[in-house]
């Protein structure tokens, strides 16, 4: 595509890397094809190649942005399968979190998307704000009927819904030594998916240990950032990744790691995105390269060092593709290779590319159209009547978990019960067909 940015615009190196990206995109309109958005709404406006214009116009004068242009890219989920699509090797992603920075610090918002994207950025990050949060839910819920008569509470009662009825105890925090040590990991202690689904980081932790390795958290590490970032808010998620890079960098000096494992896909996409995020920060710019090469989904890490003896559970496993994993990270067979060796049938579901509707705090703000494209995943995951759901991703467990009556799991949860782990606790009732039966 051809661009014409003016040379004092491209001055800023944040203009200079989305004119590239820009300049990649042919216009052939193939990934029109793969969007959500598009699908669902048929309007070019929300597809990826519409985007790509509203984005180019907007950057390339320096505008205001107008409402026109924040709805159509606000609509976007950054599900990133435009990417996998495009034959160009077009960078939307860095492209779409630059335009939604531009827009954050160029366009003011009407009161209400203010107030609930504040609330969002001030509580979702902080594992105790949020624990919180999750237990005044319930003092809330009763008044649902009455708040679903006013649109404004559309994302309050997003929010409500999306709360789990209750809480399991915290996930752990502490070093866990292997009984053979091949060597050191970290593991992300992240924000949300500690708070709603311990069990996720629990089962990890035992099974990376299975396999020989120590786990440990490193002192100050947090949220990485990835809520902030993809609501715009540059200097939060950047503040975040610096404090990140800080603490896995003194692991990585004072004892080394082999990797640092990340157990929601989500943060591992923003993880891996480190390197580009701190590029042109002097003090940062190397340390968070060695910690985006170091980061890696925990079934890419399963998958490299290879999983322990196995005893088969014999369960249909409907294998649920989190957006950040097959498009963002690119890491497609490693789950379902994993799944299948631990003795599980592995089953796809139809329109696999396609996202749930989860992307963050996307169902909480674009909660129409996030509805629309969770009940579309989840009568093409039913269609398979599969035993258990699995995910790779908290945010699509909690998008899948409350449409339907079917498990929904970890993969690693499943793959540490296969190998010696207790059985999931939302799978009791499955236990007598598995193999703690
Ligand atoms: S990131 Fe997803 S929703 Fe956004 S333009 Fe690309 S395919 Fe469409
Ligand atoms: S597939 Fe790639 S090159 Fe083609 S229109 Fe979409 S972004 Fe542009």
């Amino acid at each position: 595509m051809q661009t014409n940015f003016a040379p004092e615009t491209l001055a800023d190196p944040a203009m200079q890397s989305s004119e590239s990206v820009i300049r990649k995109c042919v216009h052939c309109g193939f990934c029109t094809a793969t969007c959500p958005t598009y699908t669902l709404l048929g309007d070019e406006l929300d597809s990826p190649r519409g985007r790509i214009y509203l984005m180019k116009d907007m950057l390339e004068n320096e505008r205001v942005p107008t409402e026109k242009v924040v709805k159509h890219i606000d609509r976007c989920l950054s599900c990133l399968s435009c990417m996998t699509t495009c034959p160009s090797g077009v960078h939307y992603m860095h492209l779409v979190d630059h335009a939604r920075a531009y827009i954050e610090e160029h366009y003011r918002r009407p009161l209400v998307q203010r107030f609930y994207r504040a609330l969002l950025a001030s509580i979702l990050p902080h594992p105790d704000r949020f624990r919180l949060a999750l237990r005044l839910a319930p003092l809330a819920r009763p008044f649902t009927p009455v708040l679903r008569q006013f649109r404004v509470f559309r994302p309050l009662i997003a929010m409500l819904n999306l709360a789990p009825r209750s809480l399991e105890a915290k996930a752990p925090t502490v070093a866990s030594p292997a009984s053979q040590s091949k060597g050191r990991v970290a593991i992300l202690q992240g924000c949300a998916e500690p708070a709603l689904r311990p069990e996720f980081r629990a089962a990890a932790v035992r099974l990376i240990n299975r396999c020989g390795y120590d786990v440990i958290f490193a002192a100050g590490e947090g949220c990485c950032g990835a809520l902030v970032h993809h609501m715009g808010r540059e200097e939060a998620a950047l503040e975040a990744a610096r404090r990140n890079v800080d603490a896995w960098t003194r692991e990585i000096e004072n004892g080394g790691l082999a990797a640092i494992i990340i157990t929601t896909s989500g943060c591992g996409t923003t993880i891996k995105d480190y390197g580009f995020m701190l590029r042109d920060d002097p003090v940062y710019a190397a340390k968070a390269d060695r910690v985006a090469t170091l980061a890696r989904d925990v079934s890419e890490f399963l998958d490299e060092v290879g999983l322990p003896a196995t005893r088969p559970t014999g369960l249909s496993v409907a294998y649920h593709a989190a957006c950040s994993l097959q498009h963002g990270q690119k890491v497609t067979d490693a789950p379902k290779r994993l799944l299948t060796q631990a003795g599980y049938a592995v089953l796809t579901p139809a329109e696999a590319h396609l996202c749930c509707g989860s992307a963050g705090t996307y169902n909480i703000l674009q909660s129409e159209i996030a509805d629309q494209l969770g009940d579309r995943k989840v009568a093409n995951i039913e269609r398979l009547e599969a035993q258990v759901i699995a995910a790779g991703n908290i945010g699509c467990a909690m998008q899948i978990g409350q449409r339907t009556h079917t498990p929904v799991v970890h993969t690693v949860e499943l793959l540490d019960w296969a190998t010696g782990g207790p059985v999931p606790p939302t799978l009791h009732h499955l236990a007598s067909k598995g193999t703690d039966a």
